[in-house]
């Protein structure tokens, strides 16, 4: 059975200042704050995408040869699909968005809150292989608090996703302005890419860093005040 691509050569290259997928290889870009999804990204329920992904799995394996028959293998195509919808890309759906309760800043502390070495695991949109890596989050109460778990819980849910630090960086940033209603948001992420430790370029040493400073963390005086912090 032959499946063509639903995406045209053309569409593919129209965002791409002129540059083919080929000449850009493997570097990695990022066009928007926005995971981009297709208008009809959840027509389909969890339970039908979950069947369709094991059947197309079930034929990447095939064409790469394997024996679909061997008791190790045939409940794989399954496996990956549950793992997708279910874990390890979850975040694209906004039904599994984290419900946040705030509360009165009553202690009325009014320095920053740290929440560090948050540790997520993602995967980069471009190879489909992990990033592992640490999220550091900061922000000052503009009257309002939240959980500290919540802190979590909203970098994980970002993090499952196909992703691009750069975007993750920015969207957890931006989903905190809009629940703590300030512009005082740090976020910092330090995180290593198994696509280019494990394949590629091969560099097993390498970490990238993204920062997004708003509002009074984007001073000289806030920013090292927070690096003091993370490198207690
Ligand atoms: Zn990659």
């Amino acid at each position: 059975m032959k499946i063509e691509s639903t995406v045209s050569k053309n569409q593919q290259n129209n965002s791409l200042n002129g540059f083919s997928t080929e000449m850009i290889g493997d570097d990695h870009l990022f066009t928007g704050l926005e995971t981009p999804l297709k208008k009809d990204a959840f027509k389909l329920s969890d339970s039908e995408k979950k069947q369709r992904i094991s059947v197309l799995f079930e034929e990447i394996m095939d064409v790469m040869g394997l024996d679909l028959t061997d008791d190790s293998l045939k409940g794989t195509p399954d496996r990956v699909a549950k793992m997708y919808i279910e874990e390890i890309f979850s975040g694209l759906n906004p039904k599994n968005k984290p419900k946040i309760a705030l509360f009165e800043n009553k202690y009325r502390y009014n320095q920053m809150v740290l929440e560090k070495n948050i540790t997520f695991y993602s995967n980069c949109e471009h190879h489909f292989v992990p990033i592992i890596g640490k999220a550091h989050v900061a922000y000052i109460s503009s009257g309002k608090v939240i959980g500290l778990s919540k802190l979590n819980r909203i970098v994980q849910y970002f993090a499952k996703r196909p992703q691009v630090q750069e975007r993750l960086t920015n969207q957890i940033a931006n989903e905190l302005k809009t629940i703590l209603e300030t512009e005082d948001i740090a976020v910092i992420i330090d995180a290593k890419h198994l696509c280019v430790s494990s394949r590629g370029i091969k560099d097993d040493t390498s970490a990238t860093v993204t920062a997004y400073y708003g509002g009074v963390f984007n001073t000289p005086e806030k920013i090292i005040e927070l690096q003091n912090y993370l490198n207690h």
